[in-house]
């Protein structure tokens, strides 16, 4: 299952490069929502800066979360309501 997402996601960033090269030649004016999933995202545990599509991930609620590391993942699987904020 999860590699079957995996194949997804690099099958939507592969199309994502091909169409955000369009976009650089017109100004990138449109905002692509996948596109912006690549932008630098808060680890909700340290709050620290880290690159989207890492290996540490986790969904829960149906949102994927990255982390800065299995740590922080570790401690966001104990108790995740405490970091997501509703
Ligand atoms: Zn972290």
């Amino acid at each position: 299952m999860k590699k079957i997402i995996l194949a997804t996601i690099l099958i939507g960033a592969a199309i994502i490069a091909l169409k955000s090269n369009a976009n650089t030649i017109v100004g990138r004016t449109i905002t692509n929502p996948i596109d912006s999933a690549k932008k630098v995202i808060i680890d909700p545990v340290c709050k620290m800066k880290i690159k989207a599509n890492t290996s540490k991930t986790t969904v829960y609620n149906k949102i994927t979360y990255n982390f800065c590391s299995e740590s922080c993942k570790q401690k966001f699987l104990a108790e995740p309501a405490k970091y997501v904020k509703k």
